[in-house]
């Protein structure tokens, strides 16, 4: 089938899938085989060279999922980001990040390229515009993230492509917070899309895994140097995120309702000050995010009011888990400056915006009353906390 003429349901379900012709099972068998035979066939298969029958399945997936000739699946997001990377880089070359950025991107960035003689620029902010003014002569890749982690800003694709096109620049975005249902960088032309498939492509918290998703040619050069650098996936976890992606659509839609139902709850309630959210009309990309999203996905993140602690209110969750990591069909809430952002100096924390109580909320899957009952009990008992001590 040709997945520009199938839907979205249709193609997380059936997409790629490996046939089993000789039981007629249901669905694609694992071959965990890591020693495939060398005459007579098409291709040399090896788990390292990304093209075992489960790594293939699941490359076509993703690819049909985000409008690209070929997908590849790596052992983490962070793999699938520094493979795609170290692909289009050498010494002498230049990158352009987006100031916004996911915080072990921004580690990656930091503490590993220079080691390479490759130097960056942080954009001054996530407009088009910001990415445009950092471009130097030798500039190779620009890198975004759209909407960003954890305030959600919303960076202009089409504008980006087109900037990196008329100069001969590798686009590449992090497309994790925004999933393939709700984004499909390649109708914009962006030129290569990077997940973090342990967030909504696996949504279940329980694999990690990465994925890249771009045109034959960039994807040979990504497999040439990714086959060195040897961040291949096993076939088990492989097909366990091919499981995964069957319920994604479904999962993701989900979310992106239950999202917009908190953004406007938590922006009623009197004890929040502010709400990031794409979906709100009163978030300052709004309008953009509407022209390049299909939804506006299942993140958001929120400050309370200055009387209470982030800390006492999280202690008071009994539904929502304050724990690590997004995208699960369970609510989890979490502080940056704790965890994702902590290995950012505080002075590049203040300068994106990220203030100490921000809380970042990957809403899930649960019944909508009951996450506003959760979060209402839990701001009543903080805020009484804060009464006592004062
Ligand atoms: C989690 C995450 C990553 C890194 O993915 P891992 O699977 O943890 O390596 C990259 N980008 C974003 C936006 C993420 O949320």
């Amino acid at each position: 089938m040709q997945s520009k003429t199938i839907g979205l349901n249709t193609i997380c379900t059936h997409t790629g899938e490996v046939r089993d012709e000789q039981f007629k099972g249901a669905v694609s068998p694992i071959y965990m085989s890591t020693s495939y035979a060398f005459e007579d066939v098409d291709v040399k298969r090896y788990p390292r060279y990304f093209n075992t029958p489960n790594q293939e399945a699941l490359g076509k997936k993703i690819a049909a999922l985000e409008h690209t000739e070929a997908g590849m699946i790596f052992t983490s997001g962070m793999a699938a980001i520094s493979h795609a990377l170290m692909a289009f880089l050498k010494a002498g070359d230049h990158v352009v990040f987006q100031q916004t950025l996911y915080g072990g991107t921004y580690n990656f960035a930091t503490t590993q390229l220079e080691r390479y003689g490759i130097s960056y620029t942080f954009s001054d902010g996530w407009g088009a515009a910001d990415i445009a003014k950092a471009v130097k002569p030798n500039t190779k890749v620009v890198y975004i993230e759209t909407p960003s982690n954890p305030l959600l800003t919303i960076t202009d694709m089409r504008a980006v492509a087109n900037l990196a096109k008329s100069k001969g620049i590798v686009s590449m975005i992090d497309n994790t917070f925004a999933s393939p249902v709700n984004q499909n960088p390649a109708d914009y032309g962006i030129d290569i899309i990077i997940h973090s498939a342990t967030k909504y492509m696996g949504g279940h918290s329980d694999i990690c895994a990465g994925a890249v998703a771009a045109s034959k040619e960039h994807m040979q050069q990504i497999w040439h140097s990714s086959i060195c650098f040897g961040g291949s996936l096993s076939d088990q976890t492989v097909w366990l995120l091919e499981r995964s992606l069957k319920t994604m659509g479904l999962r993701v839609k989900a979310q992106n309702q239950n999202a917009q139902g908190m953004a406007i709850f938590l922006q009623a309630h009197e004890a929040i000050d502010q709400v990031y959210y794409p979906g709100l009309p009163s978030h300052e990309d709004h309008h953009l995010a509407a022209s390049q999203m299909h939804g506006f996905g299942g993140m958001l993140s929120f400050e309370l009011t200055r009387e209470i602690e982030p800390s006492d209110f999280m202690k008071q969750l009994q539904l929502i888990k304050p724990s690590m990591s997004l995208a699960g069909v369970e609510s989890t809430m979490l502080l940056p400056v704790a965890t994702s952002h902590s290995l950012m100096t505080p002075q590049d924390r203040a300068a994106q915006g990220i203030k100490d109580g921000l809380i970042r909320f990957s809403v899930g899957i649960e019944e909508l009353d009951d996450l506003k009952a959760d979060i209402a009990q839990a701001l009543k008992a903080a805020t009484q906390k804060s009464a006592m001590t004062i």
